[in-house]
Order: C-alpha cells, then sequence, then structure tokens
C-alpha cells in the first residue's frame, strides 16, 4: 500500500477503531455488574459523540438510539456490536460478517489463521 497511514483517513480510523470496539466486547465480562454495564452504556454514549468522522458519528448516535447497546453479558454485547458493524457494512456496500464467528474473530482466533 503506497498510501501513508498518517494522518489516519476514514478507513484506517474505521479498521483500527472496530478493532477497540469488537476487544472491548471480547474482553467483557460474562456476567457484568450493574457498574460495569452503566460504564459500557455511558463509553458507547460518549465514544459515540466523540468518534472522529463526524458523518459516521452522526449516523452511529441514531444507531445506538435506536438500538440500545445489549451490555447484560460479553456474548450480548458481541453480537449486538456485530450487529452495529453489519449495519455500517451494508450502508458502505461491504459484505455482512457472519456473526457466529464473532468470538473467533476477535478472541479465540480463527482455525485457519485468517481473519477475512
Ligand atoms: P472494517 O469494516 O474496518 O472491518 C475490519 C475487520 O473487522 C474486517 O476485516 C473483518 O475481519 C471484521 N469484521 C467485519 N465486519 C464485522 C462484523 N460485523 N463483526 C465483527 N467483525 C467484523 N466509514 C464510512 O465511510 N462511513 C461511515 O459512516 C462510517 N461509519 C463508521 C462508524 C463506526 C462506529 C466505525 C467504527 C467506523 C465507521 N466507518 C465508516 C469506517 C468503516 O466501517 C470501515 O472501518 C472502513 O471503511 C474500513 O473498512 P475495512 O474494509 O478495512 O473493514
Amino acid at each position: 500500500d503506497s498510501r501513508a497511514d498518517c494522518p489516519p483517513d476514514v478507513e484506517i480510523l474505521g479498521r483500527s477503531s472496530w478493532t477497540l470496539l469488537h476487544t472491548i466486547a471480547a474482553t467483557y465480562p460474562d456476567t457484568p455488574s450493574r457498574t460495569q454495564q452503566a460504564d459500557m452504556l455511558r463509553f458507547m454514549d460518549l465514544f459515540s459523540k466523540l468518534y472522529p468522522c463526524w458523518v459516521c458519528a452522526e449516523d452511529f448516535q441514531s444507531y445506538i438510539v435506536k438500538r440500545v447497546p445489549k451490555v447484560t453479558s460479553r456474548d450480548e454485547f458481541g453480537q449486538w456490536m456485530c450487529n452495529a458493524h453489519n449495519d455500517v457494512n451494508r450502508k458502505l456496500g461491504k459484505k455482512e460478517f457472519d456473526c457466529s464467528k464473532w468470538l473467533e474473530r476477535w478472541k479465540t482466533g480463527p482455525k485457519d489463521g485468517r481473519c477475512d
């Protein structure tokens, strides 16, 4: 790739941000406390307000109002995040990700070693 990584464009920012978001979901507790659930809702709310691609942020803010993040367990949150990412994939004409493979992609690692 001849394009420089700095400063990050919308694509690089997006890839890095999804990595952070899915990894946060992958390390979220199976049975989060009330405080952990409240923190996650606050994080998602602030993330959607501070995301430094303004058009992306606007859409994501209305998305999380319509589809409130499910923060009651790691699995629920991971599936919610996967669906949210698929919604953006659809909007951008990218192919959808099979959410049954979410944990493999972001936590345990794919058996064949390939991420995509
Ligand atoms: P990415 O979509 O960045 O995905 C990275 C990797 O995640 C993939 O290679 C795949 O292995 C895995 N993956 C793909 N789909 C899923 C899924 N559903 N669940 C789990 N893992 C998955 N860009 C815009 O141009 N317009 C926007 O409005 C916009 N909104 C965004 C909103 C948010 C909250 C974020 C984080 C990013 C947004 N982006 C937006 C960026 C966009 O989603 C992509 O990150 C960017 O286009 C780079 O795409 P990519 O093909 O490298 O893969």
